[in-house]
């Protein structure tokens, strides 16, 4: 948790609690059950005071920011009256926009420039509450999506690439197409293999190159359809070429790292890298030479 904000960052955050109602297989941060929502609103409170004016970005996240409540409301008003040009950048598993009252307070307080990340794990409820931890949240998240998208909120559908899920990629793909076409964006995402992704590595742990032409698949057809996407955290050399127009610099800048082969690599400039907090690199790293 940083203690100041850093205008040269591309990650800067208020944490606003280490609680969760869901039990991600492979959260990166286990949630902890402690009581600790009015210690860091305070906190983030006096940190918003020291923020600069021209943040472009600025996230919120925990954990799962809606269990502040009411409170999430007050935190993004203030956020908004703060930094009244910075993108608000929050990261939910949607489960408490099933509230479609709750939902309206949350976007009128974000105003403008808000758009939320809500994680997507499988187009088979099964699947997305097993991944989730949780037997509720397939049907507490499509529903918060909807009441999103009626009160007009930009939503980034995050899918995090698994053991569990990657054969349905595609078919992901087409049911994002048919049944959430008002997303902003669709990112999926290669996992950081830390917090329960090592604890549960066998049940949840696969390797770009068991999945990359799945992933190629559905990205392919999202694009053909054009919806946006994106893919993030996965390095170029691991990726088919034809998805490179996609690939993101998508990790913080202070958890990226290249090893060694990566400096006589000719798209390092391009490249995502690695975690840094990773306790194992992807398999099949290669430079690519032009
Ligand atoms: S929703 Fe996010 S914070 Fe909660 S358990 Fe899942 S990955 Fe972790
Ligand atoms: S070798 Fe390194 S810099 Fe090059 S594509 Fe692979 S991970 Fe990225």
């Amino acid at each position: 948790m940083r203690n100041e904000f850093d205008i040269n960052s591309n990650d800067n955050v208020l944490f606003v609690t280490a609680q969760c109602n869901n039990h991600c297989l492979m959260c990166c941060q286990p949630p902890l059950k402690v009581d600790d929502i009015e210690e860091l609103y305070e906190r983030n409170i006096q940190l918003l005071h020291t923020a600069p004016k021209e943040l472009k970005v600025l996230g919120v996240t925990g954990g799962e920011p809606t269990l502040l409540g009411d409170k999430l409301i007050s935190l993004l008003r203030e956020v908004r009256f703060c930094l009244p040009d910075t993108a608000i950048h929050l990261l939910s598993n949607g489960r408490a926009f099933k509230d479609a009252a709750y939902t309206k307070r949350i976007s009128e307080a974000a105003g403008n420039n808000f758009f939320i990340g809500i994680p997507f794990h499988s187009d088979y409820s099964g699947d997305h509450n097993i991944i989730a931890g949780s037997k509720n949240a397939y049907e507490e998240t499509m529903t918060g999506l909807y009441n999103l998208a009626d009160n007009g909120v930009e939503i980034e559908l995050r899918v995090v690439i698994n053991k569990l899920n990657y054969i349905r990629l595609p078919r992901m793909a087409e049911y994002i197409f048919k049944n959430l076409p008002f997303v902003s964006w669709t990112a999926f995402m290669g996992m950081e293999r830390t917090g329960l992704s090592v604890r549960n590595a066998d049940r949840i742990w696969v390797e770009p190159k068991e999945y990359a032409r799945y992933l190629r698949d559905a990205v392919v057809a999202l694009d053909d359809w054009r919806m946006d996407v994106a893919i993030y955290n996965v390095p170029l050399c691991l990726l088919p070429r034809d998805c490179w127009p996609f690939a993101k610099q998508s990790i913080s800048d202070w958890k990226t790292k290249y090893v060694e082969c990566c400096e006589a690599c000719a798209v390092k400039e391009q490249c995502c890298g690695h975690f840094s907090t990773s306790t194992k690199l992807y398999e099949g790293i290669v430079p690519i030479i032009n």
